[in-house]
């Protein structure tokens, strides 16, 4: 009898969280191979690891005898979407980090480490369906426990029944007798639970109110928005509108569409914890089929969001870039908003821009990707001017409330009549006062936190730098200590110069910590909060500080960049900035772009009630044309000027751009090393390679940098010339930044 062969043992290709490393081939002997998506752990090397299935029926290497075989399979079933693992291994491509940690990204933490779902369960306690007639029991404490759980069809929880004084014993005896069974309840741990319990900033956002009437320019952009998500094919459109134009509003609305049409939303923000009224309005609008995905969650609240949305129980996914990659399937709308935000472009491997990889997603799921922002980033207006987006524009406020009015303060003036050590123009503290008196509140921005950012000797002018990182110390006035914010290296205040032993130290310069103490000398019965990293630690600290704006308790809000992301609050009729010009001395081709975006993000969070709003901007640079334009609130106007810079330099948009850092133990090193990478690169003919230079930040964390970039116009050759730059030098993998399409490069 002819038996039939047996089938050769299956190939698959494996993506393992190893950084820079392919796509690796294994055997699976004696069985099927497992789906695209699956887990299985694998050798590498004389370990194993946890490798996601990208390829199920790989063709076997020429070579076989090389072939290790796969020591368990974790999933029969795709644990990842096959959508998310194609997601991934793009992203792993283009941003040239290899498969395996976007790969790693989008699952939670535990099944990275090849763990099964597990969920905290609670035990609950229920009548028995068949329980026995009541008076058949004796004692009455027992009969009480099966009249409250007759009462009560769903049971009620151990832990209750315990605090009622009922104890373990009692229930152990009548689960013998028949009457009651134990039942185990998965609970999910819900982000959303200060909600529910109105101690957050959550419940602070009003529903959207189906009820109100749209602006005509609200109306139009929401028609032709859902017409775009009725086609149910990749199209990417930019919502560009004002500040307080309403884009919540209408993206909330074509939600909604998108929704009663059977598909589902992802929702971007970028920073969960800044603007708590999104998520708390999503949660309002579509109520408990919301999930949220952000770093602030524990591992156990990501991991029961993730499988949650994984089962389907979810038709909204809200979350910061990394739910980019939430396992959320049928697709029809990914909104990205404040689309220009740096917050999106991740800052170690794999460094990934959310936005970018949010508009891949749609194509590759033929949904409608709509991006918004008040200032969008060059990148996307360029993509809209050339017609590769569409483009819509809310040109003006709901209510025809007007934009702030805006005042530039010219500082150097103020400074020679004031004296050196002014913070506060005039014309600020003036506006404050009034609003003091008005019961109305200020916002005063200034972008850069602890109390004074330069330390120096009055003998000799040498100022005190942190001895891992080639930046000055920060010295913090209610910690009593100097902070690098590089590092976070700290050290007491030296009693004398460490140069020349001079012993008069100075601090000079301001950070927000010296700004609230002077608002607080100005204005002692104010009410001041202050919002930036030093001050917002602990977990949900900032929404409860936004909350307390949000309920008039507090006048003055002073802080960073987070309090000018995009919060509501309609008796904010001031908006000051205090040195709008930090950052601009930066050596990055951003620093306009950057600057134009902060000052217009907080000008517009000025006047969105009914009183009209106001802005002064003080600046050592009147003139310089982001702040020119911030202050017009004229974006083709800084759009025009910026697009002119980026041409005549070649820089992005204008060309691609990848940003390699060489890290050494000495300054020599590292830029030998770039130089041979450079040499290397050279040769190959992709685009132009500038450098290498020391990078601006010389040292960082006791590592040297050597910095070099690439540019033209054929990014595809431009990373391959890179990469086998790299493969040539297998020892500089691991100390070379390969960063592309960089948002810093300082
Ligand atoms: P943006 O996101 O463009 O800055 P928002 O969507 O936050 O603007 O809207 C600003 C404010 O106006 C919010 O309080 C919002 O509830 C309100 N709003 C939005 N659309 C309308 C409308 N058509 N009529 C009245 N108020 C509106
Ligand atoms: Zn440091």
């Amino acid at each position: 009898m002819p038996s039939s062969p047996n089938p050769p043992d299956p190939t698959i290709a494996v993506a393992v969280p190893v950084p820079g490393l392919g796509l690796l081939s294994y055997r699976v002997p004696g069985r099927p191979a497992p789906p695209k998506g699956a887990r299985v752990r694998v050798p590498l090397g004389s370990r194993t690891v946890v490798g996601c299935v990208v390829e199920p029926d790989a063709a076997a290497p020429a070579d076989v005898t090389t072939l290790r075989d796969v020591v368990a399979v974790l999933d029969d079933e795709p644990f990842l979407p096959p959508s998310v693992v194609d997601l991934a291994v793009w992203v792993g491509e283009y941003y040239a980090s290899g498969p395996g940690d976007p790969l790693a990204m989008a699952m939670p933490p535990a099944a990275r480490r090849g763990e099964h779902a597990a969920f905290r369960t609670v035990r609950v306690v229920e009548l028995a369906d068949d329980a026995p007639d009541v008076s058949s029991l004796r004692g009455p404490r027992q009969r009480a426990v099966v009249e409250r759980l007759r009462a009560q069809s769903g049971g009620v929880a151990a832990a209750a029944l315990a605090q009622e004084g009922v104890g373990a014993d009692v229930i152990a005896r009548l689960v013998r007798l028949g009457f009651v069974r134990i039942r185990e309840d998965v609970v999910e741990r819900d982000p959303f639970g200060v909600a529910t319990t109105g101690q957050g900033g959550w419940s602070a956002a009003p529903a959207s109110d189906a009820g109100r009437t749209l602006t005509a320019e609200q109306h139009a952009a929401l028609d032709a928005l859902q017409i775009a998500a009725d086609a149910r094919a990749f199209r990417t459109t930019l919502l560009h509108g004002v500040t307080g134009s309403g884009k919540t509003e209408v993206f909330l609305r074509l939600a909604q569409h998108v929704l009663a049409a059977g598909r589902r939303v992802l929702v971007l923000v970028p920073e969960i914890a800044l603007t708590p009224s999104v998520a708390g309005l999503m949660r309002a609008t579509f109520g408990e089929r919301v999930a949220i995905q952000h770093s602030g969650l524990s591992d156990g609240e990501r991991h029961d969001q993730w499988h949650r949305i994984r089962r389907g129980d979810v038709d909204v996914v809200v979350g910061t870039r990394s739910a980019v990659f939430a396992p959320i399937e049928q697709i029809g709308l990914i909104v990205v908003d404040e689309e220009h935000d740096a917050a999106y472009k991740q800052e170690e491997a794999p460094r990934y821009h959310g936005r970018d990889v949010a508009v891949m997603r749609g194509r590759m799921e033929h949904a409608l990707v709509v991006l918004a922002s008040a200032t969008p980033s060059l990148e996307s207006a360029v993509n809209a001017e050339t017609g590769r987006y569409d483009l819509l524009r809310l040109t003006r406020r709901v209510l025809n409330r007007p934009l702030a009015e805006v005042h530039v303060v010219d500082m150097r003036r103020e400074l020679a009549a004031r004296g050196p050590e002014a913070t506060l123009s005039a014309a600020l503290l003036e506006g404050i006062a009034a609003r003091l008196e008005r019961h109305e509140q200020s916002l005063v921005l200034l972008n850069r936190r602890g109390y004074a950012p330069v330390i120096f000797c009055r003998e000799c002018g040498a100022t005190v730098e942190c001895p891992h990182c080639s930046v000055t110390l920060t010295y913090h006035r209610a910690a009593r200590r100097m902070r690098c914010h590089y590092c976070n290296f700290s050290s007491a205040v030296p009693g004398k110069c460490a140069s020349c032993g001079g012993a008069y130290l100075e601090r000079s310069g301001i950070g927000t910590e010296r700004l609230e103490a002077d608002l607080r000398a100005e204005f002692p019965q104010a009410r001041i909060a202050r919002v930036d990293r030093d001050t917002v630690r602990r977990r949900g600290a900032v929404a409860r500080v936004l909350a307390d704006v949000a309920r008039g308790e507090i006048d003055i809000l002073v802080g960073t960049q987070m309090i000018a992301k995009g919060h509501d609050f309609p008796a904010v009729t001031l908006a000051g900035v205090v040195a709008a010009d930090v950052g601009l001395g930066r050596a990055d081709f951003r620093v306009g772009e950057r600057t134009f975006q902060l000052l217009t993000q907080v000008v517009g969070r000025a006047g969105r009630g009914a009183i009209a709003g106001e802005a002064i901007v003080q600046t050592l640079y009147p003139d310089h044309y982001s702040i020119q334009a911030a202050a017009a609130q004229d974006y083709a106007a800084f759009f025009a000027r910026e697009m002119e810079f980026r041409r005549a330099m070649h820089y992005p948009p204008d060309v691609a751009l990848i940003n390699v850092v060489v890290k050494g133990r000495s300054l020599a090193t590292a830029l030998e090393d770039a130089r041979d990478l450079v040499g290397r690169i050279r040769g190959r003919a992709a685009g132009q390679v500038l450098g290498p230079a020391p990078a601006p930040r010389e040292k960082i964390k006791d590592e040297f940098r050597a910095q070099f970039f690439v540019k033209g116009t054929r990014r595809r050759a431009m990373r391959e010339a890179v990469l086998a730059a790299l493969a040539a030098r297998p020892d500089l993998r691991r100390r070379t930044i390969v960063d592309i399409d960089p948002v810093s490069v300082t």
